[in-house]
């Protein structure tokens, strides 16, 4: 078997990135691999996800948001404290080898808005992590990571029945 330990971006503006990154979650747990899912900009303990965590061994979700929407035009100092604890987490965990997949849900927004100065994040990612493959999703994910990652799959919104006035249901949208 080759390695962990490659660099992976799910963007896009379509419905399923972090869809995408839990089923791999599930995949890497069904193997024995020990995950860490770190939600940024979020924090609901109702997330399907969050409820699922008690059932599945080694697969460790962790907030490191708070459960407020955040303001990205004028972000809350409490909002970019949490996220920079929460990148302090990851890159923990990435070097400590304790977890064969990490993934950083909504890292990307967090980049696109500047709540993390880019190139440190971006310089971290870039050197090998042998041993933890490494997951990062959200939209506008900057030109940067797209170039340094080793696979990226783009989202695209056709359609979604949020347009037909379908709102966020349980076990499918959160
Ligand atoms: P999911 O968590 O369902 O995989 P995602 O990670 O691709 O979605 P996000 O940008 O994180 O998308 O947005 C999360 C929420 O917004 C989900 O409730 C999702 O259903 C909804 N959503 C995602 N894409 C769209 C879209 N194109 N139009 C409307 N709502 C969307
Ligand atoms: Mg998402």
């Amino acid at each position: 078997m080759s390695e962990l330990g490659l660099l992976q971006v799910y963007t896009g503006d379509g419905k399923g990135k972090t869809t995408a990154a839990l089923g791999l979650s599930l995949r890497a747990v069904g193997h024995g691999l020990r995950v860490l899912f770190l939600q940024f900009l979020k924090n609901d303990a109702t997330y399907g996800e969050c409820l699922a965590k008690a059932h599945l061994p080694n697969f460790d979700l962790v907030p490191v948001g708070r459960n407020e929407l955040v303001d990205f035009k004028h972000p809350d100092p409490i909002d970019i404290e949490l996220v920079r604890a929460g990148w302090d987490k990851a890159v923990e965990a990435i070097r400590s080898g304790n977890y064969d997949l990490v993934v950083l849900d909504e890292l990307t927004l967090v980049l696109a808005f500047d709540l993390l100065p880019l190139q440190p994040v971006l310089s971290f990612l870039a050197q090998p992590h042998r041993g933890t493959e490494v997951v990062v999703t959200g939209r506008y994910a900057p030109d940067e990571l797209i170039e340094m990652a080793d696979l990226v799959t783009e989202m695209t919104d056709i359609k979604h029945y949020f347009r037909k006035g379908i709102d966020s249901r349980d076990g499918i949208d959160h």
